[in-house]
């Protein structure tokens, strides 16, 4: 990848200067209290960003995936039931973790590119008393982006803890815990929370901490247990210094200047840039005659997932990366070959959708498919024009 080609992957993402450019600032102890106070910001922005002025935020080193077994780990013991609202591959992650953590997953599943039904999860949750719903937000395997609202209420009122893996949405898509009844909500740096990769961040709403306290059995890891954590992250917050494990003082550095440019364009403001660019990107590729594997109604702002034309296969994506601009190819077990990926999330400009749009355009002109040249472009800048 070249010094100026442009990373349109779902995550990580290209990156605001200020953010890097606290990377390279000078290393830091942990204790030092310009790092306190940046820390103790971190926290209290993320508040703003997952709109839960009632959730306590963990951020940990690690991944996303970090992120996902935080939530197992604490929120479920062995002999629990767990409902996973299943769209693809990072829900059957979830699953595999609640499993390892002792819980009995039963699966409410959708054909790629379509999320279940309300009815269908009602009628999942009617069957036997479960402790826990997760739902994927955006799953990153299908671009499908799931009702978190509506699925927040049908475990509101069933009596099951709500789950959600916001890694690629929080920050790119409206997510409301507090007002939604998420009861815990989480995600990672590197996607459109627009830090690098390293931080797994979770924020636990009451109920969630209430489930973790009355808990019989302990958790089985120590660093995953958030009775380790918590009182560190009080700590934090309140500038007074404390230790469990050291924290990842530069990456928290970054994202604290990303959540600060990310409240500063607001929230409203920034999930409709997401939308239009979204909606431009999309329209370029329909004007190429390219697919969505989300169907219409359920598809993220955050990438967007098309099929190859016929007579094209991975190597797109290679040709795409040959134009300067690195996409990524399929995840979804199913379909992996059949399609690629491109992630739209965070510092995205209306010049990085026309320059996207404007590569595959190029790269599929070289591949002999019948595409007019700017006949994508034409149709994304369009949108952007507001035409
Ligand atoms: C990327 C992603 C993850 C995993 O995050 P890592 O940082 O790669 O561990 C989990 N869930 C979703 C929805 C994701 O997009």
């Amino acid at each position: 990848m070249g010094e100026r080609d442009l990373l349109m992957i779902p995550g990580p993402i290209e990156l605001e200067p200020s953010v890097l450019s606290r990377l390279a600032e000078k290393q830091r102890g942990h204790l030092d209290p310009v790092f306190m106070g940046r820390f103790s910001r971190t926290l209290k922005r993320l508040r703003e960003v997952f709109q839960a002025p009632s959730a306590q935020p963990f951020v940990i080193a690690g991944t996303g995936t970090l992120a996902m077994e935080l939530a197992a780990a604490n929120l479920v013991q062995p002999g629990d039931h767990a409902l996973v609202v299943n769209t693809g591959y990072f829900s059957d992650r979830m699953a595999l973790m609640l499993e390892r953590h002792g819980a009995a997953v039963t699966h409410v599943r959708a054909t790629p590119g379509a999320a279940p039904s309300t009815a269908e999860v009602a009628a999942a949750l009617a069957t036997r008393k479960f402790q826990v719903l997760t739902v994927t937000h955006v799953d990153t395997s299908t671009g499908v982006l799931a009702d978190v609202k509506a699925y927040a209420s049908l475990a509101r009122e069933h009596g099951a803890l709500c789950v959600v893996d916001g890694v690629c949405s929080i920050g790119a898509e409206d997510l409301q815990q507090d007002a939604w009844g998420v009861d815990l909500a989480l995600t990672a740096s590197q996607k459109a929370l627009g830090a690098p990769p390293g931080l797994a961040v979770v924020m636990a709403g009451p109920r969630a901490l209430a489930a973790w306290k009355a808990r019989t059995s302990p958790v089985r890891s120590v660093y995953l247990d958030f009775g380790e954590w918590l009182p560190v992250h009080q700590a934090y917050e309140a500038l007074t210094p404390a230790y469990f494990a050291t924290p990842a003082v530069n990456l928290i550095s970054a994202l604290e200047v990303s959540l600060e440019l990310m409240l500063a364009e607001g929230l409203a403001a920034r999930f409709a840039r997401h939308v239009r660019v979204a909606t431009a990107m999309r329209a370029g590729f329909e004007a190429m005659g390219l697919a969505s594997l989300p169907q219409a109604g359920v598809r993220a702002h955050s990438l967007s997932a098309l099929y190859y034309p016929a007579g094209v296969d991975a190597a797109l994506v290679k040709a795409v990366g040959a134009q300067g601009v690195t996409i990524a190819g399929g995840l979804h077990p199913e379909l992996k070959a059949k399609y690629f990926r491109v992630g739209h999330m965070g510092a995205v400009s209306a010049n990085d959708v026309l320059a996207t749009v404007s590569a595959v355009e190029r790269s599929l002109v070289a591949a002999k498919v019948a595409v007019a040249p700017g006949a994508g472009v034409s149709a994304a800048e369009r949108v952007l024009s507001g035409g």
